[in-house]
């Protein structure tokens, strides 16, 4: 798994003139005490960065003394990306820089936001799938928890991998005469097919809905008398369509469904959210997966 510092340790920054070598290191940075908060210094020498662990001894006060030091990442491991859009405070945040801006390296230095210094060691994100459907656009449970991310300083560095369900393609290859959609906000049309929407309580006529389980309970209320057999459901729910994802071995899914207003489920590999699921409950949805990823680590 991946390495970050500790967050409540600082990481400091230091311009040397000696080679980026263990040895010459040792001899310049145990002649010096350091701030007692340090673990960690990054030290350049030009255009070349190496990250050392500090191994401290004695404390006085304020500064302990630096009885040794391993070298982390030697230069040709370690790459240093500037990115002052990022909080390095946050691992996922740091994680996607890794990934995004110096994929294969071995160590990630990122200066981010307030000029903050962070690294990431050994990147291996936790990845978490992520089943919404479209329309709306964009598939609102996948960019939701992506801005949830951005500030999650209290998770390890996670990456989703969304899965984007189309609601078009659970359709019919042979279009019925008529769908009924839960809304119009999601902008579903059907090609030589008239669309309705049961938020408007239109008319009844045959259609197929187009909805989970709770938009079936709606129009069953609206429509009394109207029998699963005369109405025809396309299930668009996304926890019934997670059955069918493909998540590798080890790996957690997270989705959402209709029929949970406050409450979030554990289900074998997947965590399921409410549907309008608050920031909170997205927090606590991603705290749930990156336990059961994490988890699956030992072998049972
Ligand atoms: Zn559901």
């Amino acid at each position: 798994m991946s390495r970050y510092p500790d967050r409540y340790r600082e990481v400091s920054v230091t311009d040397v003139d000696v080679p980026l070598t263990e040895d010459a290191l040792r001899g310049l940075l145990t002649s010096r005490p350091v701030y007692r908060r340090s673990d960690h210094l990054v030290a350049r020498n030009g255009g070349r960065t190496a990250l050392v662990g500090l191994v401290r001894g004695a404390t006085t006060g304020l500064f302990s003394a630096v009885d040794d030091v391993v070298l982390l990442a030697e230069p040709s491991e370690t790459a240093y990306v500037r990115r002052p859009d990022v909080d390095t405070a946050v691992p996922s945040a740091l994680l996607a820089v890794a990934l995004a801006d110096a994929p294969g390296a071995r160590c990630v230095v990122v200066e981010g936001r307030y000029g903050h210094v962070s690294f990431v060691l050994d990147p291996e994100p936790v990845r978490v799938h992520v089943l919404d459907v479209v329309p709306p656009e964009p598939a609102k449970l996948v960019d939701q928890l992506t801005r949830a991310l951005e500030t999650a300083d209290e998770l390890p560095g996670v990456q989703l991998v969304p899965h984007v369900v189309p609601l078009a393609s659970l359709l019919p290859a042979e279009p019925a005469e008529a769908y009924l959609f839960p809304c119009r906000g999601g902008g579903m049309e059907v090609p030589g097919a008239a669309v309705a929407y049961l938020d408007e309580v239109p008319p009844r006529r045959d259609w197929t809905l187009v909805g989970c389980a709770r938009s079936r309970a709606i129009h069953d209320f609206f429509y009394d008398g109207s029998s699963h057999e005369e109405v025809p459901q396309v299930d668009m729910c996304p926890r019934a369509l997670a059955a069918r994802a493909v998540v590798p071995d080890g790996e957690v899914l997270l989705t959402k469904c209709c029929l949970f207003e406050d409450r979030i489920e554990v289900d074998g590999r997947t965590v399921v959210v409410p549907w309008g699921a608050s920031f909170g409950e997205l927090r606590q949805g991603l705290a749930a997966a990156v336990s059961l990823s994490t988890r699956a680590e030992v072998p049972t």
